[in-house]
């Protein structure tokens, strides 16, 4: 039961975005396959096999998402082919040196893929390749010559696109967060009861049903404990309201501690209390059900320097496999009833350990 209040936590990561990235694979096969074929018409064969080559390699990226669901893979090609191919376009030029004109798209794919910090990390060491490339004297290494305003102003302007593509994914990330939050805090007012902490009747009566379906299968005991707070009203009408509220937090922290991991506590309405034990039956649920009793007969609850005694009376009821859901709550009601007819601060049913 701990990990189903946990599991929340854990969609706190920001997600891949599978069906984009096998998107961008597809859309970047189809152009390179589009220009390979415009450089072919213009008998540029080194061209014309390079961009098919690229497109093939966009096809490898769409396959090892579709076939292997390896989305880190798809994306390292998508991105580190994308890289390679603006290193060549920028290298020979392209056709008539408006290969450097296709460098803008590095920006938005790289932060998207990557996300921000990694992206913008990707991007300065494109930014240095290309630099290189470009000013690396002829002699040393042969590659096209461009004018130097026209190096300064590509690398300018792509910083410039780089910076709101930054903008845009701080942003988009952002608002992805705070969307996460919401959704939590959402899924938190469904299932959580927001006074005690503890999980609200909807959450328990899913619980159930889950166990239900469990033990149907294992053939496992499954016990439930229906606990009301004796002459709750009384709290309320010498205390306060208040004093009421904290008396029903401080005994959700008593339960707490008096019960198993395994165990999910809820609050069932205002004063009521419903338990739920796996792998437990009436008896055992019973011990349990006695150790809590027996704490609160040697307790005092404190709110504001009063000493308020608390008692509660139970009733345990077991799943036998037949039985729904609805009949094992109301036999467990039934046997609340009559712990409180005979007198409150007792268990029902009474067993041979029953102490009280
Ligand atoms: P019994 O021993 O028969 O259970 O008596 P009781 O007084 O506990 O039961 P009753 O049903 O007469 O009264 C329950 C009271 O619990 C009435 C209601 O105002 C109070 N109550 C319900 N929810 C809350 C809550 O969230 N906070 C506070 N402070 N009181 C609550
Ligand atoms: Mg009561
Ligand atoms: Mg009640």
């Amino acid at each position: 039961m701990q990990e189903q209040r946990e599991e929340n936590d854990s969609c706190k990561e920001m997600p891949h975005q599978p069906h984009v990235v096998s998107l961008f694979a597809l859309v970047g096969m189809s152009i390179c396959a589009v220009m390979a074929v415009t450089a072919l018409f213009n008998n540029n064969v080194f061209l014309t096999s390079s961009l098919f080559f690229a497109s093939f390699i966009y096809f490898v990226a769409y396959f090892v998402y579709k076939k292997y669901d390896n989305v880190q893979l798809s994306s390292a090609i998508v991105l580190y082919s994308l890289y390679l191919l603006m290193f060549y376009l920028v290298y020979t030029g392209g056709v008539e040196q408006t290969g450097p004109l296709w460098v803008y798209v590095v920006a938005p794919v790289s932060v998207f893929i990557h996300g921000l910090k990694r992206g913008l990390i990707d991007i300065a060491v494109f930014i240095f390749i290309i630099s290189l490339i470009m000013f690396i004297p002829t002699d040393i290494v042969f590659h096209t010559t461009y004018s130097t305003e026209f190096k300064l102003r590509l690398i300018f302007s792509f910083s410039t696109v780089t910076f709101l593509s930054a903008l845009y994914e701080y942003s988009r990330e952002k608002s992805y967060k705070h969307m996460l939050e919401l959704n939590f805090k959402y899924q938190q007012l469904a299932h959580i009861d927001p006074l005690t902490k503890l999980s609200n009747r909807r959450n328990a009566l899913n619980i159930l049903q889950q166990e239900q379906s469990r033990i149907e299968r294992n053939k496992e005991a499954l016990s439930i404990i229906l606990c009301d707070v004796d002459h709750f009203k009384h709290i309320n009408d010498k205390y306060g309201h208040s004093a009421g509220d904290a008396v029903l937090v401080e005994l959700s922290h008593l339960f707490n501690i008096q019960m198993r991991k395994q165990d999910c506590i809820s609050r069932w309405g205002g004063e009521e209390f419903l338990f739920i034990l796996p792998q437990t039956n009436a008896e055992n649920a019973n011990v349990i059900a006695e150790k809590i009793l027996l704490k609160l007969n040697k307790y005092a609850l404190n709110y504001n320097d009063e000493k308020i005694k608390v008692t509660v009376s139970m009733g345990i009821a077991q799943f036998d496999g037949s039985q729904s859901i609805d009949a094992v709550i109301n036999n467990a009601d039934n046997l609340l009833y009559q712990a409180k007819n005979s007198g409150r601060n007792q268990i029902f049913p009474k067993f041979e350990n029953n102490k009280t």
